[in-house]
């Protein structure tokens, strides 16, 4: 295992009679005189980033897929495409309305 392991949860320290683990949606074993100042050296706190904008594009065969911008510029659809291509014609889609009018249909 390598550190520090990426975690999502606010990590905690939690102390047993002869062990410390850090508990951050996961359980990470570590030395008993472990504190609150040592718990960066085990975890890092990386809070999940919200999409800046989410788009919902009708599909050929059934739904909607949703297309997401992240705010590093990542953009990614949750069809089987967009899975194993890492592109897909959805997110041309939205790109595409953007360029044209700067305005699309966006799902709240
Ligand atoms: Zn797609």
């Amino acid at each position: 295992m390598k550190y520090p392991i990426d975690v999502t949860v606010p990590p905690a320290i939690m102390r047993g009679v002869d062990k410390a683990w850090i508990v951050a949606g996961c359980m990470i074993p570590v030395p008993l005189e472990t504190t609150q100042e040592d718990i960066h050296k085990w975890v890092r706190y990386v809070p999940p980033t919200p999409p800046e904008n989410v788009w919902k594009v009708p599909s050929s065969t059934t739904g909607n897929y949703v297309v997401r911008r992240w705010p590093d510029g990542r953009w990614t659809c949750d069809c089987p495409g967009h899975k194993f291509h890492k592109r897909c014609k959805h997110v041309g889609v939205v790109k595409q309305s953007l360029t044209n009018d700067g305005s699309v249909s966006e799902s709240r």
